[in-house]
């Protein structure tokens, strides 16, 4: 992702991942995560190409927003991708056969590609076409049909294109593809291209929704190296110097087809799920470290058994639970999880960053976004399964102890959601009035509120809802869901029986946190929510008086108590309720007041 400005000293630039462990003493931040504005940081590149290559067009460098209608006449079906990666020369070749149902009647072909991937052929239905046929003036190829195909008729287009793709800055947070070497000097090579799209190495729809139905994905490699891949293995063919790796994936993410290359082994594993189907489980690794692979490997079946136990079925159980170490942090690639966190440990027993990646197979892959504007359903709900995660295997101090982390770098500086579609690339940038990280950590916090307001039942209900479409998942019988930010909060009116928009609008729709008004006089407390524009916010309130817990209803955003003069008073005893705390601003203040100095005696 491109650096974006920290809310605190310690705050760092996310993609994919989550910043729970970037402010804690227990957990070091990965290797390149300081400030993200630091020249240091900037200058890192994977390979001197980077520096020199040609620059993305705005249309390449963003994911999403606006579509153009031409582009909504058609539904991907399926696309067969051909891609021959020479890490030699850190280009490619590609060969890309879309299919297409025809939804409106269309003379045009509109797909998203990189103009720096120069095409060289395009056929429709078979009939090459001549080069006046196409164009790609600036990242979305428009192909002109032979004769127009009328609503209910396909459309298969096959496109030649290679050359030198986009080369990452610091994936996955500024993405393309990395071009590494393992430490015997092997190639290592990956993908990750989450905040620009799919168009930075195949011809695709470069939209949350633009998901084609099954992607066959030929990878051709020079020996010895292997292709780990989405989906299910079909088949490995040899051709002398090279092989071809074919994958099959049904309905993957469109920035979660991804390239992994190098000589990889692989862990090999069966899991017996909860629902009586069994998952396989992969791992394809780097050599030199096998114990060290063994014991992620081993966590595997705990991860998996958590979430189907919490959430619903593994979505892809009829393909894989699969991840591999790729030369940069992680990204949420269907099936092919990718892990770059070197076996770190942070005194949580469990790897953080594997597991936040694998929630993305609920939160991201099989609940996608219909717009990035909506980003904080795939993150927000991520974030939150780790501290979820720690109390399962330890108990309330790890939970709370993680919640402690996300709160303290929460920033309020934007809504986390603006109501109108967006880019990626927008969303993640505060520069630009994005909400940044707050889709992380305020997602998350103030989904542990609703859990609270709401209680466990309706809580998971409303996931499962959520996620599946459907209250019942088994495997086979559900389909992936686009959802937005309205879907959720109609959901949750759903479940509950109760109209509980007035919370959404607060903490997504506002910048700012509610703030809780205390005042004690002789034996009363009076407590009444501050929130900008009076919005209405009945957020019942828990205050202890000694060692009874009351219930203050709040009806019309104030209520009061009685109180004994004398007697010791805590709100919020049980830490349920995201709001505006002076005591965590004050810190977030001389943080940055401490970081300033810092810079300046550097000077
Ligand atoms: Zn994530």
């Amino acid at each position: 992702m491109r650096p974006s400005l920290p809310a605190l000293g310690f705050a760092i630039a996310l993609s994919c991942m989550p910043p729970a462990q970037a402010g804690s003493a227990t957990a070091p931040p990965p290797a390149h995560a300081s400030s993200a504005t630091s020249p240091a940081v900037l200058s890192v590149g994977r390979s001197a190409d980077s520096k020199a290559q040609p620059p993305l067009t705005a249309l390449t460098k963003d994911s999403g927003t606006p579509e153009p209608a031409e582009q909504k006449r058609v539904h991907f079906d399926h696309a067969e991708l051909h891609i021959a990666v020479h890490p030699d020369t850190q280009s490619i070749d590609g060969k890309a056969t879309l299919d297409f149902s025809v939804l409106e009647t269309t003379d045009v072909l509109l797909v998203d590609l990189d103009r720096n991937l120069p095409v060289s052929a395009v056929s429709v239905d078979g009939q090459p076409l001549p080069a006046s046929a196409w164009r790609n003036p600036e990242g979305r190829l428009r192909i002109q049909l032979p004769h127009a195909v009328a609503k209910g008729g396909k459309l298969s287009a096959t496109i030649v294109y290679g050359g030198k793709p986009h080369v990452a800055k610091m994936a996955p947070w500024d993405g393309g593809f990395v071009w590494s070497h393992t430490k015997d000097g092997q190639p290592w090579v990956g993908s990750a291209v989450e905040g620009e799209g799919c168009d930075l190495f195949w011809p695709c729809v470069d939209q949350p929704d633009g998901k084609p139905d099954l992607v066959d994905l030929y990878v051709t490699v020079p020996k010895p190296l292997a292709a780990p891949g989405n989906g299910v293995l079909i088949g490995v063919s040899d051709e002398g110097n090279t092989r071809t790796w074919h994958w099959r994936a049904k309905h993957p993410t469109t920035y979660a087809i991804s390239i992994n290359v190098g000589p990889y082994q692989e862990l090999k594993g069966e899991y017996k799920s909860r629902y009586g189907n069994t998952i396989p489980l992969q791992y394809w690794y780097i050599a030199g470290e096998e114990e060290k692979a063994k014991q992620l490997f081993a966590e595997f079946p705990h991860m998996l058994d958590f979430f189907e136990a919490k959430i619903g079925p593994y979505p892809w159980g009829d393909e894989k639970m699969g991840v591999v170490e790729t030369p940069y942090e992680g990204m949420e690639h269907q099936t092919i999880n990718a892990y770059g966190n070197h076996y770190a440990k942070d005194g949580n027993g469990f790897d953080w960053l594997l597991q936040h990646e694998f929630s993305h197979e609920w939160f991201g892959n099989q609940m996608t976004n219909a717009n990035w504007d909506d980003m904080w359903l795939h993150e927000g709900f991520a974030t939150l399964m780790q501290p979820l995660y720690a109390r399962y295997l330890d108990g309330d101090a790890a939970y709370y102890a993680w919640l402690v982390r996300l709160r303290e770098i929460i920033g309020n500086r934007y809504p986390v959601v603006s109501g109108q579609p967006r880019t990626e690339e927008a969303v993640y940038d505060d520069s630009r009035g994005g909400p940044g990280q707050d889709i992380y950590n305020k997602g998350a916090m103030m989904l542990q509120t609703l859990h609270h307001l709401i209680g466990d039942k309706a809580f998971y209900d409303s996931i499962r809802e959520l996620v599946y479409g459907r209250p019942d998942p088994k495997p086979g019988n559900f389909v992936p869901q686009y959802r937005t930010t309205a879907d959720y909060m109609r959901i949750v009116d759903q479940v509950t029986g109760k109209k509980l928009d007035w919370f959404f609008k607060v903490y997504l729709y506002q910048a700012a946190l509610p703030k809780l008004d205390v005042q004690r006089h002789g034996d009363t407390l009076d407590l009444r929510w501050q929130v900008t524009g009076d919005l209405p916010f009945p957020m019942p309130v828990e205050v202890q008086v000694d060692d009874a817990v009351h219930t203050v209803a709040m009806a019309d955003g104030h209520g009061s108590l009685a109180v004994p003069a004398d007697a010791l008073v805590t709100i919020d005893p049980h830490s349920v309720l995201l709001r505006d705390e002076p005591r965590i601003t004050e810190y977030q203040q001389w943080m940055r007041q401490q970081r300033a100095q810092r810079k300046a005696a550097q000077k």
